[in-house]
């Protein structure tokens, strides 16, 4: 029988939000022996996960993979080459093919960032898991602390008790307000995301120029990123600056398909139609504010709950979000049954967000700072872009 780490012993951890950062968190905890539950808000594990491809870099998301001992299950998981990027003018004119490059980097060589539809991630994690270990169906929805305990409320009107609370709940975090009331701010940008589930015969050219890979087409002011998704669909999201409460004041109707089609064929007007045929193949439009959560001020450590992920750091995507989520899982599992020695809950979980904040403030400034390079981009800022990606 597995020994318990001493500050878990006797403990219950509930684990809110079954995303990559708090399913990793669980296998890690499970690996050492802790008593931990999921509270996932999705009616089962077949609920089809949001967003297209993910990737994950050497010294965080493959890093708290391989520390989950499922590495196997990833390689056997993953889509060769959609790591490659394919980088466009509004013309359509091709200015980076990272597919024509010579040398493969692989598995061990830290250039290497394999990508994964989001759903196999979520199932290898789950498999990982024992059985049982995410209860479905349980969005959370307050809790009370009694007796040194905290009470879970749920949705569907079930309840859970224990002795710690971790937030994975992604960017609308609830646990959040039991540690701070410092709300999510606007960076000034707006992605519209839309899914196309048969991009093969719905816009065969534009599906033949992503080519199961990264696509970007930036310039003008606007961005497309394009990316398959791992059940043969494609993502994709178009973006730009907009004033905060834009989807309010546009008039438009993001129910209504033709209407934000003929919105976006205006607004990339002077493109090459291929985009405007990537619109029109699209059935589900979602507008998405890009906010993040400011770093400057951190909360006061309390010795029953945090933070990871989105919940403690939300920032705009800038292809860190889940490996850090997965970093922050990997971490916090080490100070609550690593080999460092601390005394106490308070301690260890001290440790961990100091750790947290101190690598995710400095990326969220960054990409703030740089937010109008990704959402209105200038010749200059895409020719950088070349630079770093060469
Ligand atoms: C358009 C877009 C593109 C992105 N692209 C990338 C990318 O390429 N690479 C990358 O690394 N990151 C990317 N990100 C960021 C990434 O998606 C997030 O940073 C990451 O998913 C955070 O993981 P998490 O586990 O903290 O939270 P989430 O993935 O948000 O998971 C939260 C989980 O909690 C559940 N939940 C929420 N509320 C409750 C509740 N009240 N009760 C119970 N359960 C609840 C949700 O159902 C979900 O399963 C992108 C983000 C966006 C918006």
């Amino acid at each position: 029988m597995m020994q318990i780490p001493e500050l878990l012993l006797h403990k219950n951890i509930a684990i809110v939000g079954g995303g990559p950062g708090g399913l990793t968190l669980a296998r890690l905890l499970q690996l050492k022996g802790a008593w931990v539950k999921v509270y996932e808000r999705d009616h089962s594990q077949a609920a089809r996960v949001q967003g297209a491809i993910v990737d994950l870099h050497f010294d965080s998301g493959l890093k708290a993979m391989e520390a989950t001992g499922l590495m196997e299950a990833f390689k056997a998981n993953y889509m060769t080459g959609a790591d490659k990027y394919r980088l466009l003018d509004p013309k359509g004119n091709i200015l980076l093919d990272e597919g024509n490059q010579a040398g493969e980097p692989q598995f061990g060589n830290p250039q290497f960032r394999p990508e994964i539809d989001r759903g196999a991630l979520r199932d290898l994690l789950i498999n990982g898991l024992l059985p049982g270990t995410v209860i479905w169906d349980s969005q959370f929805v307050s809790m009370k602390e009694v007796d040194y305990k905290w009470e879970l409320q749920f949705k569907n009107g079930t309840t859970a008790t224990a002795d710690i609370v971790i937030g994975s709940d992604g960017y609308r975090s609830l646990i959040r307000p039991y540690l701070t009331d410092v709300k999510a701010l606007y960076s000034g940008a707006m992605i519209i995301q839309g899914e196309i589930d048969h991009p093969k015969t719905a816009c065969p050219e534009f599906y033949q120029l992503v080519n199961q890979a990264n696509l970007m087409a930036m310039g003008n002011g606007a961005t497309i990123a394009a990316q398959p998704r791992g059940d043969g669909g494609l993502t994709f999201y178009a973006a730009s600056m907009y004033p905060e409460n834009w989807v309010k004041v546009s008039g438009i109707d993001f129910n209504n398909t033709e209407q934000v089609q003929t919105y976006l064929i205006d607004h990339y007007e002077d493109w090459n139609p291929v985009f405007f045929s990537l619109f029109k193949a699209c059935q589900h439009f979602l507008p998405r504010p890009l906010n993040y959560f400011p770093l400057e001020n951190r909360w006061e450590t309390k010795d029953n709950v945090t933070l990871i992920g989105d919940a403690a750091h939300l920032m705009p995507p800038n292809g860190e979000g889940i490996n850090l989520a997965m970093l922050d899982a990997l971490d916090l599992s080490e100070c609550l049954t690593g080999t460092a020695t601390f005394t106490d809950l308070h301690n260890a979980i001290a440790s961990y967000e100091k750790t947290m904040f101190d690598r995710a403030a400095p990326l969220c400034k960054e990409t703030i700072e740089g937010i109008s390079d990704f959402a209105a981009p200038t010749e200059e800022s895409v020719q950088d872009l070349i630079k770093m990606l060469s």
